[in-house]
């Protein structure tokens, strides 16, 4: 594509001059995407192996999700909860059939499906559980990632997360990730526990993947003490991991699961929370809700991503191109890289410091040689591209990623 009139400087110092310092991005100005490829300003080409951090599964600007925004958007995009519209209906008939749960809550962002499915599991704790006014308390893992909202960073193990932005939402709890024994005696010391909320696979923590078998080990300690268990598959689901969810891998259904990301391909925000009736149900008028939740451009959106998800076969690729890419960088024997880790097309390998370079100058190292991703907690990279990636492609991929490893 022809470079844009300006540099990248010229976008950078825009940021730096108005915007706030939340993010430290990468230097590259991207103005084009397709598929599993950007673009930056100046035509340079990339592989996109972050899919903004798991938001653009189906590929960028996928053809048949971008016209069936186009066509919604041209007849009714938002009427507010106030007034029904004639697509949440379907769509939420559509979404509950399609992941097999009973009912859906729309929301826009992956941060407020967590809220809500807190709220949820509080209300229930009081209503069904029996637990005394105001006292409910939700188990959280160390390491989540579910947000920046402030219920998020009450939660957070992560200092950045939250030093400074304190006082922190009482009734949380942390457990470390992927130990039973420390979950159940969360549970057995305290009966107010309303729900565990968890991520199937653990994402900004490092992409880390639980034993086999833990979330059905959760399960099973969630039904003994009567606690609800909420799966967090904001970013490991929709395909992500070669299954639709990942819970899949251990055959569990929770009682509230949270989507998000490429629920709408990654057009625009939108999100649900998927639950039984009776969790459901203990939401009644007037006590939840958003001002775009379940606007009708969002659903006709969601509904295309989902469809052209299934469709065009994404998650059954992600799961043979996610063992591709693994089996490709387990070859390249490199003593750089001392982990590789994941399930589909959500992957981490962990970097060892070379002169005091590590994961961050290795992907500025990618990047100069056409790959974007971005490390995280560190020394982790994640391996993330879209799902609708081809083998050839992975393979050009790889090729990047060993090419850069030697010139490390
Ligand atoms: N949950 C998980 C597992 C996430 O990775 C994220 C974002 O990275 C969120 C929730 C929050 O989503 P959002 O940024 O749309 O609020």
């Amino acid at each position: 594509q022809p470079p844009t009139q300006h540099s990248s400087k010229y976008y950078m110092d825009l940021e730096e001059k108005f915007g706030a310092f939340n993010y430290a991005p990468m230097p590259v100005v991207l103005s084009r995407g397709e598929g599993s490829k950007l673009w930056d300003v100046d035509g340079k080409e990339y592989f996109d192996f972050a899919s903004a951090y798991g938001s653009v599964n189906q590929g960028h600007c996928h053809p048949r999700i971008r016209d069936a925004m186009v066509d919604q958007m041209s007849k009714l995009t938002l009427t507010s909860r106030a007034f029904h519209n004639d697509k949440l209906g379907e769509y939420v008939k559509f979404v509950t059939e399609y992941f097999g749960f009973d009912r859906a809550l729309p929301m826009n962002t992956g941060v407020e499906g967590g809220e809500t499915s807190i709220k949820l599991a509080r209300r229930w704790g009081y209503n069904v559980k029996g637990i005394p006014e105001n006292h409910a308390k939700v188990v959280f893992a160390e390491g989540n990632f579910w947000g920046r909202t402030l219920a998020a960073t009450s939660s957070s193990t992560d200092p950045t997360s939250f030093t400074g932005f304190g006082p922190f939402m009482p009734g949380f709890h942390n457990v470390p990730y992927n130990d039973l024994a420390a979950l159940e005696k969360e549970f057995k010391e305290d009966f107010n526990v309303c729900a565990y909320m968890v991520e199937a696979i653990q994402g900004e923590a490092g992409i880390r993947v639980p034993d086999e078998g833990y979330l059905s080990k959760v399960k099973a300690l969630c039904e003994k003490y009567n606690v609800l268990l909420i799966v967090d598959e904001v970013q490991t689901g929709i395909g992500r991991t070669g299954k639709l969810l990942c819970q899949e891998y251990d055959g569990v259904k929770p009682d509230i699961t949270i989507l998000g990301k490429s629920l709408s391909g990654g057009l625009f925000p939108v999100s649900a929370v998927l639950a039984s009736h009776e969790i459901m149900l203990q939401l009644k008028p007037g006590e939840h809700g958003s001002t775009y939740g379940g606007n009708p451009l969002a659903c006709a959106v969601a509904t295309e991503a989902l469809k052209v998800l299934e469709e065009e076969g994404m998650v059954e690729n992600a799961r043979v191109m996610g063992e591709r890419l693994r089996d490709g960088l387990r070859s390249m024997n490199s003593e750089l890289i001392t982990n590789i880790r994941g399930r589909g097309l959500f992957n981490g390998i962990t970097i060892q410091e070379r002169g005091g370079k590590g994961a961050y100058e290795l992907c500025h190292k990618f990047m100069e040689n056409g790959l974007l991703t971005k490390n995280t907690q560190g020394d982790k990279i994640r391996l993330a591209p879209p799902l609708m990636i081809s083998s050839a492609q992975i393979d050009q991929s790889l090729e990047i990623i060993e090419k850069s490893i030697k010139e490390f």
